[in-house]
């Protein structure tokens, strides 16, 4: 099969033949259909980060795909055909984490977000049974794909534990603030106002649910008072820079709550002494649950919300690795796409 392969840090992704993987026990071998391209595989690539996949490491970890072959001690609910998705981990399956639907807390955890499980910028990978999920009919392959970033924001908002009405401020207007504004939204949050260093994302940001998008400059404060009636009661960090912190320590209402979702791969330096003034919570966001991934799933399916909004472009494997790369620079692209079978 063909596949995108990682090299190292600093280097575009190399499309070379690679073995077709044989599912394990309790695997299912998928036709991968979509497979988004996420922030966090950016940082990981990135020549900076300190957290990068083995050279060979094929990632990938937001994706759709048709069940092809089955391994040994799959169940019977599973067929050849079926139209799935799946969270991107794969469990031992028995101990207490496995069995709660949170995987990635498995001590024997496989990852294909860190490239240590084979990803989905591939035409197949495998899924844990146990991990996936079947895509109604109704949800298209892109929307397939999508349930993986809803998930993100959910789980987000989830940890966030807020009461309706809270005043909401989701710092980045990348895939995933945007998404994690349009689920505070529908989890009841009051007024939620996305900020970001420029307003090319304003309007996709208000159609995703935000109330209110504002530039993120030394009026910022100011301007979330003003349209929110306080400061923020919750900030969801989702920029993944140093220096991120600390700006939510400043904006942050007494005993706040700071969400970190941004995965930053540098050291932060913070002054401690601005969250002890103001009994800041803070408290940092990794994936989801399964049931995080059902929520997400029913979601897309009634219309809460659409995230395919967010979808400006797919790409085949010949273009992937410039289209991944042009991704590292602020453009028109938001959520890219992977078709690999294209
Ligand atoms: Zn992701
Ligand atoms: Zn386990």
């Amino acid at each position: 099969m063909r596949a995108a392969v990682f090299e190292k840090p600093g280097e575009k992704f190399r499309i070379r033949e690679v073995p077709t993987p044989a599912p394990g026990r309790g695997q299912l071998l998928i036709r991968v259909k979509r497979c988004g391209i996420c922030g966090s595989d950016l940082h990981m690539t990135d020549s900076h980060s300190c957290f990068h996949p083995a050279s060979g490491a094929i990632i990938g970890h937001e994706f759709s795909g048709e069940v092809v072959a089955l391994g040994e001690g799959v169940g019977p609910e599973w067929r050849e055909g079926q139209r799935i998705t799946a969270l991107p981990y794969q469990g031992c399956g028995r101990c207490a984490r496995c069995l709660s639907g949170e995987p990635v807390w498995c001590s024997e955890v496989r990852s294909m977000p860190s490239g240590r499980a084979q990803g989905a910028f591939a035409e197949y990978t495998l899924v844990g049974a146990a991990e996936s999920l079947r895509l109604p009919d109704s949800l298209s392959w892109e929307e397939g794909a999508m349930v993986e970033p809803v998930a993100v924001g959910l789980h987000a908002v989830s940890l966030a534990r807020f009461t309706p009405g809270a005043r909401v401020l989701v710092v980045g207007a990348g895939s995933v603030g945007l998404t994690v504004a349009a689920c505070a939204r529908a989890a009841g949050a009051g007024p939620v106002c996305v900020t970001a260093r420029t307003d090319r994302r304003a309007s996709l940001a208000r159609w995703m649910g935000a109330t209110e998008f504002l530039l993120n400059d030394d009026q910022l404060a100011a301007n979330f008072a003003r349209v929110a009636g306080g400061p923020p009661e919750v900030i969801f960090e989702c920029v993944g820079l140093t220096g991120m912190l600390d700006l939510c320590a400043r904006l942050a209402a007494p005993r706040a709550t700071v969400v970190v979702l941004g995965a930053c791969m540098q050291q932060e330096r913070m002054m401690p002494i601005l969250p002890t003034m103001k009994e800041l919570r803070l408290q940092f966001a990794l994936c989801y649950s399964r049931r995080d991934f059902e929520t997400a799933l029913f979601m897309i399916e009634r219309g809460y919300i659409d995230p395919l909004l967010l979808h400006t472009d797919t790409v085949d494997l010949t273009r992937f690795p410039d289209a991944f790369e042009a991704l590292r620079q602020p453009g028109a692209q938001c959520k890219v796409l992977l078709d690999p079978g294209r």
